[in-house]
């Protein structure tokens, strides 16, 4: 035995002793509300506050280390949901442990928690702290659109049980904390009045907003016949009118204020048609113009590829697209876009929108992020952004018509959106908590995190799962038992 490897194994030795010494008196012995507490108590640790972002942002506090946690003997053993009606339906995902410490997570605004749910016995048992591993796990049952919603609601609820086992916040086990509060963009309902579009969106701004987004949609420009074709595409005349009410909002808020406009419903269907609206639109130096090709067009790299390179209207795309490979890589390999627009509860979350953001970044291109959910899975998103060198602002959609929106957690600082800000929290995990009777006026369905038995089984069959599943067993006879067979 050489000497390296000697060494590797003395040391293996030290550190197996040292953590079965360890093992008794890291037992588990209070219950959960307790073990919670302990993960989020936000206390300084012995020896003086730890430290983290740019030199001159000031001490971050992290919490203690869990000591009432036993991290190697963590195991998730419960996944639930409650489903928050609003102007989307939030659902939001919890996941129990055998230690008391569960993760809040939430499945893409207007999904459905069974994206989550159907994904529990492929969870059940194993240890939280194996995100990697459980997240490649479920990669082959997530998707595109609100199918990526099951995947990235069990990324955060990973994130928010490690955060709170190891006292950390979740940005933490992303990266540096690029900054401190993360911008948001306020969008706004459209209307085909200039007037009132303008006096919505000055409204937002005197919230403190500063970045916005307006709609242009087919009905906002379809004001007379000749503004549109056959097919509902924009005329020259369309693309004029669009300008008048980008002209309009500009005028109220500031022709320096960055505005971006979504026309992933104005019916553009080629790429000629997309060059047309951006060059009527360049003399405005819009921040972007969103999903030309509708929000399941990301996968038009080529299209997109050929419209950027012939205006100098900024171009962005993304927000139904889950992960780097599947969806961004190819838009941002290609420089095809100037900005890509993941929504985390879709992209995958925190760990693949910041892997995606990364790739973006050293590619040359921006990242902004949509964003229409409850605070959990706002706040989510807010972990990784803040950890992002290349990130623009994240959107935010219920502010200032669900009145209720922020009081839907505890645990951070209110209001939530600050003067068109998110404060990223130092506290562990997601450093927040479901706000109860809150939660329970706004239910979809009746129950609070009820269990969910109908999950326990397989729900999806494959390799590996554990069958019974029908098969021709290797006499040829059409079985539909477990055998040896694979
Ligand atoms: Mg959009």
């Amino acid at each position: 035995m050489n000497a390296s490897k000697r060494s590797r194994l003395s040391r293996r030795n030290m550190l197996w002793q040292t953590a079965a010494g360890l093992g008794a008196i890291f037992k588990m012995t209070e219950d959960r509300a307790a073990a919670q507490a302990r993960g989020a108590a936000g206390q300084t640790p012995p020896g003086g506050p730890g430290r983290g972002g740019f030199p001159g942002r000031g001490g971050v506090r992290y919490g203690p280390i869990n000591k009432f946690s036993a991290p190697s003997d963590l195991r998730i053993t419960d996944l639930r949901a409650v489903t928050v009606a609003a102007n989307f339906d939030y659902p939001i995902v919890r996941m129990d442990t055998n230690q008391g410490v569960y993760g809040l997570g939430e499945v893409r605004d207007g999904g459905f928690k069974g994206a989550a749910l159907g994904l529990k016995p492929l969870l059940v048992g194993r240890n939280p702290l194996d995100i990697t591993a459980i997240l490649d796990a479920i990669r082959p049952y997530s998707g595109h659109g609100r199918q990526g919603g099951g995947y990235s609601a069990i990324d955060i609820c990973l994130h928010d049980i490690v955060g709170k086992v190891f006292g950390v916040p979740i940005w933490r086990l992303l990266g540096d904390k690029k900054m401190d509060r993360v911008r948001l963009y306020a969008d706004t309902t459209g209307t085909s009045d200039p007037k009132k579009y303008a006096d919505r969106m000055l409204a937002r701004k005197k919230l403190g907003f500063t970045y916005f987004k307006m709609d242009i949609t087919y009905n906002f420009i379809n004001v007379k016949p000749d503004h549109t074709d056959t097919y509902g595409t924009p005329t020259d005349k369309g693309i004029a009118y669009g300008g008048e009410l980008i002209t309009a909002v500009k005028d109220a808020i500031g022709w320096e204020t960055p505005l971006a406009t979504d026309t992933s419903s104005l019916r553009v269907r080629t790429v000629k048609d997309a060059i047309r609206v951006c060059r009527g639109w360049e003399k405005y130096q819009m921040a972007w113009i969103e999903d030309l090709f509708g929000t399941m067009g990301f996968n038009r790299w080529q299209d997109y590829k050929e419209v950027r390179a012939a205006t100098s209207s900024k171009i962005l795309t993304g927000e139904d697209g889950f992960g780097l490979e599947e969806a961004f890589k190819p838009l941002i390999d290609n420089r095809a876009v100037d900005l890509i627009h993941p929504d985390p509860g879709t992209s995958g979350a925190c760990r693949e929108t910041k892997r995606i953001a990364d790739y973006a970044h050293a590619g040359g291109v921006q990242t902004a992020l949509h964003m229409a959910g409850s605070p959990v899975g706002t706040m989510a998103a807010a972990h990784a952004a803040c950890t992002m060198s290349n990130f623009v602002a994240m959107e935010v959609h219920a502010i200032d018509f669900i009145s209720w929106w922020q009081q839907l957690v505890t645990g951070v600082p209110q209001p939530i959106v600050d003067q068109g800000f998110i404060n990223v929290p130092d506290t562990p995990g997601l450093g927040l908590e479901l706000n109860e009777p809150v939660v329970r006026e706004h239910l979809r369905e009746p129950g609070y995190f009820e269990p969910t038995p109908e999950y326990d089984k397989v729900r999806f069959v494959g390799r590996g799962t554990g069958g019974p599943w029908p098969h021709f067993n290797v006499d040829g006879v059409w079985v539909n038992e477990r055998t040896s067979d694979y």
